[in-house]
């Protein structure tokens, strides 16, 4: 956010989807820790909370009636299902967030980047990760400990459906190395917040440069 309003610029929706195990988490918690003006989106999910999430904090955990209920309300920007289970992005946050030119990070699945998309086509930004191979996949996957092998088999193939949809995105990126994805990610955003269409203020301020 600049400290000048008068050169207040619109906030990005920082799309980074990947299959799961890819490292999106990881990286996403990164640049969460070190750039300013970066929120995470939480969504709200009717799955359980995995061993040591929290209420809030990962995942806004409801009932599916309750889900049932906010996507009645309108509440969500997008909403879709990904494997038996809903997940959604609540609609205030994000909608402040841009108004206010703070830009705002999602962990969501193809579904999510193109009905956000359709949702606010000016104001987002795509990123996909790959991994560097299905076979490295399925090894994080089982390195994380937290799922049984149904839930491995059924995430591998969530992963090739996920990974199919590589082309709906602005950028791709194949995760081979931590460090240099979550660079290569940085230069995304910060390329991103230069962009002249999210800097309305430049036609005041640039008309009055050329009358100095
Ligand atoms: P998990 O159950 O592993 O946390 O997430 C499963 C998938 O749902 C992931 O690909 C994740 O990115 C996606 N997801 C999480 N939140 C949302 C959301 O709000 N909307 C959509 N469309 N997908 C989401």
């Amino acid at each position: 956010m600049s400290s000048d309003p008068a050169r207040a610029r619109r906030g990005i929706c920082l799309v980074l989807s990947a299959a799961p195990g890819v490292g999106k988490t990881s990286i996403s918690r990164e640049l969460l820790a070190t750039e300013t003006d970066l929120s995470l989106s939480i969504s709200a999910t009717t799955r359980a909370p995995r061993p040591g999430e929290q209420e809030g904090v990962h995942y806004f955990f409801r009932t599916p009636e309750q889900f049932a209920g906010m996507v009645e309300a309108g509440g969500f920007i997008e909403h879709a299902s990904f494997l038996d289970r809903s997940y959604g992005t609540p609609r205030a946050p994000v909608e402040q967030a841009l108004a206010e030119g703070r830009d705002v990070l999602f962990d969501i699945e193809w579904q999510g980047h193109r009905l956000l998309r359709e949702a606010l086509p000016r104001d987002v930004v795509g990123i996909f990760l790959l991994p560097p191979s299905l076979r490295e996949l399925e090894r994080r996957l089982r390195g994380r400990g937290q799922d049984d092998e149904e839930e491995i088999a059924r995430r591998m193939a969530a992963a090739r459906d996920e990974i199919a949809h590589w082309d709906e995105f602005d950028h791709v990126l194949v995760n081979e190395d931590f460090q240099q994805t979550a660079a290569a990610v940085r230069t995304v955003l910060h390329a991103a917040r230069g962009e002249r269409a999210r800097q309305p203020w430049l036609d005041d301020f640039v008309a009055g440069l050329l009358r100095e």
